[in-house]
């Protein structure tokens, strides 16, 4: 896109703001943490750091409509792995569920469809819909997700870091001993997912999949396909972003590619950050996700001071970073094939979207960019409503 001239920053922002306004904002991928809609994580209102995202922050920001994540992390592939991973899927459902059912329904509705959402928003509250984050929530049984999907599950990420039954990823666990590729792409677990998921009426999401998995699934789905939240090694050669193949097959399956606004996949991490973020790690004694929901409020609010200082001294990548990505993804595939994410409370963020608060500041740069409105429509959630509705049309 070409840089908009000739305007002050004043009428650039008020341009922004009322095209802000106006268009529907999707977030694909936000995680909650095992204790959301409780009493130490009021999803209404967070206590500072938290978490990322809340109701109040959502509205504060013009973010309409988030898809919160069932996450299961990648465990044994044994019967006592998969009955956790169950119990941990069924836990986020109704955390999930707790919030727009139980606590704050007249705030936020659980989204069904992309019709619902287009409702809730017209209604004047915000949309929750859910999506889920690692195909290891099945175990071997296809029939749960059709459970999930009764639940509200409308997208099934197959993969996350560590291979499954149902692929390879993009990031193999060493942990678990995974070798670099163990089947070579989708199983015929995988394969079968696919066809299930595309049956339900669930989008099939390759984000987390290795190139390989991805481009299976791709050629699998009789539906178009979506990465949740990905960016691509165009601009910058992570792992976990997409190769120009993947997303060339995207945009030819009519799918959408989500462009994540997660510090580490947008540019390389300078040395001294990730020194200090692994020292302060080891401080703190977190080796994972789960550590760091298990700390008491006062040392997340030292977390969060230490945090803030690392950040100042080497700053994460910046709105411009990420929107780099976004016009790499539209420049390949297009405008129709691409939209956004942020990873929130899942170790995204970055300097200046670091809380659903500061979303404006996303259609600032895409203004300054030079997109226009309808453009910043379809990144915004149009792209992605548009797939959500070819999926549900192709539903058995
Ligand atoms: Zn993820």
């Amino acid at each position: 896109m070409t840089p908009v001239p000739a305007d002050s920053d004043s009428d650039l922002l008020a341009r922004a703001r009322a095209i802000h306004a106006r268009v529907l904002t999707v977030d694909t991928h936000v995680d909650i943490p095992p204790d959301f809609g409780t009493e130490t994580y009021d999803p209404r209102e967070a206590k500072r750091g938290r978490g990322q995202i809340d109701l109040v922050g959502m509205e504060h920001g013009g973010l309409d409509a988030v898809f919160f994540i069932v996450y299961v992390g990648q465990g044994e592939r044994d019967a006592a792995g998969y009955a956790r991973a169950m119990a941990d899927a069924f836990a986020k459902f109704a955390a999930i569920r707790r919030m727009t059912d139980v606590q704050y329904p007249e705030a936020i509705s659980l989204a069904r469809s992309a019709a619902d959402v287009r409702r809730i928003h017209g209604e004047g509250r915000l949309a929750a819909l859910i999506g889920i984050e690692n195909g290891h929530a099945l175990g071997r049984d296809l029939r749960l997700l059709d459970t999930y999907f009764d639940l509200g599950a409308r997208y099934l990420g197959l993969l996350h870091n560590g291979h499954n039954d149902l692929g390879d990823s993009a990031v193999p666990y060493p942990r678990l001993k995974d070798t670099p590729a163990e089947h070579g792409g989708l199983t015929d677990f995988g394969r079968a997912t696919v066809a299930r998921a595309n049956d339900l009426g669930i989008m099939v999401d390759v984000s987390h999949a290795a190139m390989t998995t991805a481009l299976d699934a791709i050629r699998a789905s009789r539906a178009p396909v979506i990465a949740s939240h990905s960016s691509v090694k165009g601009v910058y050669d992570h792992p976990r972003n997409l190769s120009d193949e993947a997303l060339t097959a995207i945009r030819d399956n009519g799918g959408v590619a989500q462009m994540v606004a997660f510090d580490a996949y947008l540019r390389p991490v300078s040395g001294e950050r990730q020194a200090a973020l692994r020292a302060l790690r080891t401080e703190m004694g977190i080796k994972g996700f789960a550590d760091f929901q298990r700390l008491s409020d006062g040392k997340r609010e030292a977390w969060h001071a230490r945090r803030q200082e690392i950040d100042r001294e080497w700053p994460k990548a910046s709105v411009k970073d990420f929107a780099d990505h976004i016009d790499y993804a539209v420049n390949l595939a297009g405008i129709d094939h691409v939209g956004i994410a942020s990873d929130f409370n899942g170790g995204g963020g970055i300097a200046g979207w670091d809380n659903a608060r500061d979303t404006l500041n996303v259609t600032v740069e895409l203004v300054r960019r030079g997109y226009g409105e309808d453009q910043i429509a379809l990144l915004w959630g149009g792209n992605l409503l548009r797939v959500m509705e070819a999926v549900e049309g192709l539903s058995a």
